[in-house]
């Protein structure tokens, strides 16, 4: 079988690796010219853990992991009002959770790749036509390509979704929320996070900083609007949206790298009545996006390029197969999005009143007694 991904991302890489590593030609177009440097801390737990251990990626997956002590959320001088011990969560899961910077996975997926898989950076796909006995495949440099199956994982705002479906508006679910995130060097901000995850403690916005054992320093904001749309100028949006926040943010916005160096997006879900039409589907966040509310779409993307990878190789036609990873996986992805929605209730503090919930529902999260239920609530059961 041949099959075109589009988007090296982590759906895509994964999805390259599990149908190459069965034995099928497989050609990944990628529209940024190289591997992505803007990134964010994520945690990796759940179903896309126990993929990559039998992915075999687990042991590089945990050599380029963090070791968090903790998510302390602070005030304007950086003492801690409320915090959350990581390994609470990690024991809650058995041990099975890891934090890293999301370009860091996306090397270890890459690197792991079969070298029979053809990788195309600069290879922007710009359309796709389900002819019945193949798919065709453009790309923005000129280059037409025919395979047996096209799967878009092409994320949040995917092309291949928009093409096959139809417009975008039909998809995205707004939740309320943008985020930013970027690196920078700041040693006075790095000792300030050491080994923890620092959130500043706030209302309506918040923006959170971890030191890199590169010596850089990782930020993250998320803020509340009601407008989904995106600015045409990152740089000074982000640093608008987090202006009045205290403690390190002012020095940190003030290192704020160019647009093109940030990661700037709305939080959204994807919500598709149909992840496939004929030979053309769809994995990940674009077919099913949780948004970082629910902290599992990365485990998702990975976990769900296998089942799909596996569906394809069941001996049933490709359209046949394409319904049954729909299947087997949209249960699962449309728990972990409820759960990101029930998330968004709390997650940002819209009041004093909220946020002294907040800080006393990480108190009680600390007891002991909560352990079961926190881990039940992570693994989605
Ligand atoms: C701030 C933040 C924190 C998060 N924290 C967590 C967490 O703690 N745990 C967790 O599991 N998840 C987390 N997530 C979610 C996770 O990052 C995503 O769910 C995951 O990256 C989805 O992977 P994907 O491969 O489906 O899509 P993406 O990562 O978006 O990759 C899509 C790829 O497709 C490429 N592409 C797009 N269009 C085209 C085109 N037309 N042609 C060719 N290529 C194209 C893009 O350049 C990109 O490389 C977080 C997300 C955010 C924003």
């Amino acid at each position: 079988m041949k099959a075109v991904v589009c988007g090296a991302g982590i759906a895509g890489l994964s999805l390259a690796h599990e149908l190459a590593t069965r034995g099928d030609e497989v050609v990944l177009l990628e529209r940024s010219p190289g591997p992505r440097e803007q990134g964010y801390m994520m945690d990796f737990f759940g179903p896309g853990y126990d993929a990559a251990e039998q992915m075999g990626v687990l042991p590089a997956i945990l050599d380029v992991s963090y070791d968090i002590g903790e998510a302390s959320f602070v005030d304007s001088q950086g003492r801690s009002r409320a915090r959350l011990p990581y390994d609470r969560f990690r024991r809650a899961v058995g041990g099975r959770l890891c934090s890293l910077m999301r370009p860091d996975l996306e090397q270890v997926l890459r690197e792991a790749l079969p070298s029979s898989v053809e990788v195309r950076f600069g290879a922007e796909v710009t359309d796709c036509v389900d002819r019945g006995p193949d798919v065709e495949v453009r790309t923005a440099d000129g280059a037409v390509l025919s395979a047996d199956v096209l799967v878009g994982a092409d994320g949040i705002h995917s092309g291949v979704r928009r093409f096959t479906f139809g417009a975008d508006s039909d998809a995205l679910r707004y939740l309320g929320f943008h985020t930013a995130a970027f690196v920078f060097d700041d040693a006075r901000i790095r000792a300030a996070c050491a080994g923890r995850f620092a959130l500043t403690d706030t209302i309506g916005r918040q923006m959170g900083f971890y030191a890199l054992r590169d010596g850089r320093v990782a930020a993250f904001g998320v803020h509340r609007t009601p407008d989904p749309g995106l600015p045409d100028d990152t740089r000074t949006a982000v640093r608008e949206a987090y202006r009045s926040l205290e403690w390190v943010v002012p020095e940190a916005l003030a290192q704020c790298p160019p647009s093109e160096e940030i990661y700037y997006d709305q939080v959204a879900q994807v919500v598709m009545p149909a992840w496939s039409a004929g030979r053309i589907a769809l994995v990940g966040d674009a077919c099913h996006a949780v948004s970082l509310l629910a902290g599992q779409g990365a485990s998702l993307a990975v976990a769900g390029a296998r089942v799909l990878a596996a569906q394809l190789h069941s001996d049933v036609p490709i359209v046949q197969a394409l319904a049954a990873y729909e299947r087997q996986w949209r249960p699962v992805a449309e728990d972990r999005q409820a759960s990101g929605r029930a998330t968004a209730r709390w997650f940002l503090p819209r009041t004093h009143a909220e946020l002294w919930a907040r800080r006393a529902a990480l108190k009680v999260a600390a007891l002991p007694v909560v352990n079961r239920a926190l881990g039940a609530f992570l693994s989605g059961r």
